[in-house]
């Protein structure tokens, strides 16, 4: 039977039973907010940064388009003193993807040929384009995923502490517990992501593969329900994840986005190595 919550309905995927546990019928009093001043503020000089227009602009792009902001510069929204993001990653469908070049076209953006046809190809079988400003020396991408829903490509990322977006409606963290203590569980290691692993700590994260290490205290742990339990069963509208919307918004993480799942592929060091 689907969950529901005022006139909006959620269904699990076909056949699955929903699991109550990572679901509440009132959110907004549970999701922990972001510490922000004013996410609209943040979001447009990050925006400026990137010679692009006003917010409503840039929203209503992500809103039509479906692609979402991810990368490092969702996480810099969440640390607006720690660091300035290189490039700017958008992350789109391939139905939004001609609206979002276009988009950038219209603000000074060229595709790069070399990049985009020699180095298109991405992780997890998506497909980058890169585009430069012919005015400044600032690069934006724009990664063509092929999963069903944008969560399911950002859970495939090289750590938690990038696992954070921006739509149309706000800023979504998916591991606040570790990300806002600027600690990471490393969930893919390869020479790729070990570069990413040096930036990051120079940036002043702490990523470890152990999730034992990110923890405040061993004493208490509960596999496959606890928030830093990678094998726990995580969804978009559990109390685990952080929202800060955009001014207006508050409502619409909730509304917008279905009964979105997702596990990690990290093992949990408390299996392994048992609390006594
Ligand atoms: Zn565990």
């Amino acid at each position: 039977m689907p969950l529901t919550n005022g006139d909006v309905s959620f269904e699990g995927k076909a056949g699955e039973l929903v699991d109550d546990r990572s679901t509440h019928l009132d959110p907004f009093s549970i999701i922990e907010h972001i510490a922000l001043l004013s996410l609209d503020e943040e979001f447009e000089k990050l925006l400026q940064r990137f010679q692009l227009p006003t917010v409503s602009s840039v929203c209503d792009l992500l809103l039509c388009s479906g692609a979402v902001i991810s990368g490092s510069a969702a996480l810099a929204l969440l640390f607006p003193t720690a660091f300035e993001p290189q490039d700017l990653d958008i992350y789109v469908a391939s139905y939004g993807a001609a609206r979002v070049i276009s988009y950038l076209e219209e603000q000074g953006y060229k595709i790069d040929p070399i990049y985009s046809t020699g180095a298109g190809k991405y992780d997890n079988g998506a497909v980058v384009f890169r585009l430069f400003h012919l005015r400044s020396s600032v690069d934006i991408n724009v990664v063509i995923y092929h999963e069903k829903h944008f969560v399911d490509h950002i859970i495939r990322f090289h750590s938690t502490i990038v696992m954070n977006y921006v739509s149309w409606y706000g800023l979504v963290c998916l591991y606040p517990q570790w990300t806002l203590r600027k600690k990471g569980l490393i969930n893919v290691d390869n020479l790729i992501s070990r570069s990413c692993f040096t930036k990051y700590a120079n940036r002043g994260f702490a990523l470890s593969h152990d999730n034992r290490q990110l923890a405040d205290s061993l004493t208490t742990h509960f596999c496959e329900i606890d928030a830093e339990c990678p094998k726990t069963t995580r969804c978009l509208h559990d109390d685990h994840c952080a929202f800060q919307p955009f001014e207006g918004y508050e409502s619409r993480l909730l509304a917008y986005e279905g009964f979105m799942t997702w596990n990690l592929d990290a093992t949990c060091s408390y299996a392994v190595f048992p609390v006594d």
